[in-house]
Order: C-alpha cells, then structure tokens, then sequence
C-alpha cells in the first residue's frame, strides 16, 4: 500500500487536467482532481465552447441581410441577447455535467476547491481546510486574462472571464488587443448590430499570422464597420453617466463607449499555487517550465496545457494531458509532436491556418513557392456581398512539399483540419494538383492554384 492519498493529484478541471485525470484513472491510478471554479475549464466553461454560441450567433445577423438576395425577406428580425445567453448557459451546464460525470465514472475524487502546493508530494485544499498527499502532482490551472493594471481606471473594463455574462447587449464596444480573442469578439460583437472599435498597439493585427491573413482580416474587420485603430493602447478609461465610459488612447483621440473588453494576451495561471516555494522552475511569464514528458523541476510535479505556455490550444492541452498519462500510467511513453498544428481564429469570416507562414519558410529554406488566390465566393454573387476569400499555399520549391496552408474566407477552420491532414502527411504540391476538385466549392481552389505567385516588381 502506498504511503500517499492519491497516486495523482490533479490542480484544475480544465481540458488538460480531465484528460489526464480520466485516463490515469482508467489505468488503475487512485485520482483526485482539484477544481476552484467549474469542472470544463475555459474551453467549455468560459472559452472555446461558449464563443462558438456567440459566433455562431452573430453569423446570423449577416446571413439575414444576405438571404434578401436569395429572395427572403427578413424586415422585422429582432435579436434578443437574454435569450441567447440563457441557451448558452443551459448548454454550458449540460456540459458541466458530463465533465464531472465522466471523471468521477472513471473513479476519480474532485474537490471543489482552490488547491494549493505545500511540497513535492503535499497539496492544501483551502475549501476543506485540509492537506492531501499524492505521489505525483499535475498542475493543469491553465491562464487567466491579463489586463494592463497601469492604466487609470483598467477596472472599468471586462475580460473574456466577463463577457460572456452581460446581462445586456452593449450599444458600443471598445476592444483593446489585435489577436484572437480581440478579433473574434469585435466580429462577434458586429454581427450583434454593436458599433464596435478594436484598440492594436501595432501595426498589423494578428501579427503571428502570415502577413497575408493580417491584411485580409484587416480589411474585412473594416469591410463590415468595425473601427480598427492601430500602433494605440489605451492611456486612461474615464467613468461618465450611466454605463458610459471614455477610453483615451495614446494617439491622443478619445472613444465613449459603453463596454470596454480587455484583450491583450493571457497568463499563465501560477500565482499563488506555491510552486516557487515547493521547487518548481517558473520562466519569466509565470510558466511552469517542464521537459518533453511534461515533469517540471520537480521530480513528483508535472504540468500540461496553457500553465506551460506551450501552445495554448484545447487540443493541445488534451493531448499533453493523454501523453502524461499513457507515459505514467500505462507504461507508454508519449512526448507530444507540436509541428503543423491546424489553428483558426473564428472572425467573421474566420481564418485557418497550418503549417509555416511565408515569412518563417523564409527563414528557414532556400527556395520558397507561393501560390495564392483571393476572390469572391460564389454565394457572394447574389447577396451583394464584397466578403473575399484568400487562399495561399507557401511550398518548398526544393522538395515541393506543401509547408503551409492560409486560408480566410467562409468555413476555413472546416476547410484547414482537412487540409492539416495532407499538409501534415507531407503531400507535395504535385499531390495537391493530382486531386479532382469539387465543383462548385470554395475548397477546390485549394488544388487548383496553378501559377506561382510572383510579387509586382
Ligand atoms: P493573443 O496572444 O492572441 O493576443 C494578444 C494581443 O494583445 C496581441 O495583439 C498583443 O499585441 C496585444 N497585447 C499584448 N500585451 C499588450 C499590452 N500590454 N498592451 C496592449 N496590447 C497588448 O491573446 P488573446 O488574449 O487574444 O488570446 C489568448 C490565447 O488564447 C491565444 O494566444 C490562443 O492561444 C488562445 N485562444 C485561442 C482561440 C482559438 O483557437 N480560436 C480563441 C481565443 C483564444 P502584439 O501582437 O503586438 O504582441
């Protein structure tokens, strides 16, 4: 009989913390899972999944104008945010419940509880005001919003923790940050009828993209009305009467504005877990630092998902979470791969993407081929639409493998988990051409990008 607790003790039920929990749990571990907040984590609980209601919500907003087109009339639509919002919470628990159902059908305790390290082997629940001891701990707490506290008055604004508990929807929202969570809510926010101003304190909103994405997300953020005001951040946000609130920038203007979203980046949620005093290694961000199997510094300690700042993505985290696992608890040691991972930012119209962007196969090979095409998809033709789609392949003109795929235009984050797949396999440019297209789609455009695309002299 072991002198511990739990063979496992896992801080957070979020989607890295589950997986692990539920599957060391499925191979014989005793497991228990510490969760402050509500098991499902951001992703489900106040991320990924309700984001996706909201997006999905606001696509109707353009799909009514767009129907008049196809012969519909939609004059008296009304949109009724209490509505939305109960549904989404509805689901959110449906959720919530299967989550808790499936750990603890795998055996697993789960404490509601704030957790806290004591040392390598001691974890303190504050909840329970009590201590457990596992023979390993895994920290899956993942990130927590970051909002830039010098600003005067940075309290007057939300987060995504927030926004998705408005009671009501604002007239106008002021989006401080240029990457996704800032893209997909000023979107979201448009196609909810809002006036709506995105804040990026550079010069090209989402900046890790390839350059092409930043461009043509740019301009279809303007297309729709949205206000994107660049190289500004906000210098001081002013309460006026009622909700209202002015946000002065740092280019010297001023927008009033009734809800200002903060969203510019996440941390790494460490603070206060007591892993600096237990031992463990944190890098300048507040990341648990671990090696290819996920153990940090300490030899008992391991962590998985956005606390690692990794990349910070559900499926990532999940996998991180299975490889920790199988390699711990079923004698089937895992690292995970973090090449071509298919990413999207769920803008309007959203992006996918896989694999390098020009700029970073540049850098890295001799000889670079891009094929590219932007245009307007066939559906546009009868809404009136001027929404484009813009499709680019980035090839190593050596080898003539595919080493990239940028797509933004309608269903791209559809379109770029299948294309991962090839691009992942390493299928050449050749091997793209071979393959039929489908008429009439906008995906065939993806195999059918004959000429290479030659920059204007
Ligand atoms: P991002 O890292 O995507 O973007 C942060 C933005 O804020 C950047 O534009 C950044 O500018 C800017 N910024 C950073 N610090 C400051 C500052 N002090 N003042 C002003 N602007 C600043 O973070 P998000 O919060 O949008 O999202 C967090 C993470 O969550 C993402 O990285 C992603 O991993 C994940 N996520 C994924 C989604 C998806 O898969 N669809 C959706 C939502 C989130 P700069 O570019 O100049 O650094």
């Amino acid at each position: 009989m072991t002198k511990f607790d739990y063979d496992l003790f896992t801080i957070g039920a979020g989607s890295g913390g589950v997986r692990a929990s539920r599957l060391a749990s499925i191979y014989g571990a005793r497991v228990g899972v510490a969760e402050e907040y509500r098991v499902g984590g951001t992703c489900v609980i106040r991320g990924c999944v309700p984001k996706k209601f909201l997006v999905f919500a606001s696509e109707y907003g353009h799909a009514f104008a767009d129907a008049r087109g196809y012969g519909w009339s939609a004059e008296s639509v009304a949109f009724d945010w209490a509505r939305l919002i109960e549904n989404k919470d509805a689901e959110i628990d449906r959720l919530n419940g299967i989550y808790i159902r499936n750990l603890k059908n795998a055996g697993a305790d789960i404490f509601q509880s704030r957790a806290i390290v004591k040392d390598a082997h001691t974890v303190h629940l504050t909840a329970e005001g009590r201590d457990v001891t596992a023979e390993r701990i895994l920290i899956a707490t993942g990130g927590a919003p970051f909002v830039d506290e010098t600003v005067p008055g940075h309290d007057l604004g939300i987060t995504s923790n927030e926004v998705f508990h408005l009671e009501t929807l604002p007239k106008h929202v002021v989006v401080a940050g240029g990457g996704y969570i800032a893209i997909e809510f000023a979107c979201i926010f448009r196609g909810l009828g809002c006036e709506v101003c995105l804040v990026y304190r550079g010069e090209d909103i989402l900046r890790y993209f390839d350059t092409d994405i930043s461009v043509q997300v740019h301009a279809e953020l303007k297309r729709q009305g949205i206000r994107v005001v660049t190289q500004s951040v906000f210098d001081k946000i002013e309460q006026l009467d009622g909700d209202n609130k002015r946000v002065h920038l740092s280019n010297g203007s001023h927008v009033d504005t009734d809800l200002v979203l903060w969203a510019i980046g996440r941390k790494p949620a460490t603070k206060g877990l007591g892993l600096e005093s237990a031992g463990v290694e944190l890098d300048r961000h507040g990341a648990v630092v671990v090696d290819d199997y996920s153990k940090s510094s300490v030899d008992s300690i391991y962590a998985v998902g956005d606390v690692t700042n990794r990349v910070n993505l559900t499926p990532v985290a999940i996998r991180e979470g299975a490889a920790f696992a199988e390699t711990t608890y079923n004698d089937n040691p895992q690292k995970m791969d973090y090449t071509f991972i298919p990413k999207a930012v769920f803008s309007q119209p959203p992006v996918g993407t896989v694999g390098y962007a020009e700029h970073e196969a540049r850098r890295k090979y001799r000889n670079i081929d891009i094929y590219k095409t932007n245009f307007r998809a066939m559906k546009n033709m009868l809404t009136g639409s001027e929404e484009r789609v813009l499709m680019k392949l980035v090839v190593d003109g050596d080898t003539d493998r595919v080493l990239g795929c940028h797509i933004v235009g309608a269903e791209a984050a559809e379109m770029i988990q299948c294309v991962a797949i090839a691009v992942k396999a390493g299928c050449t440019k050749k091997q793209f051409d071979e393959t039929v297209a489908l008429h009439p789609t906008i995906a065939e455009e993806l195999v059918t990008m004959k000429e290479k695309f030659k920059p204007p002299m």
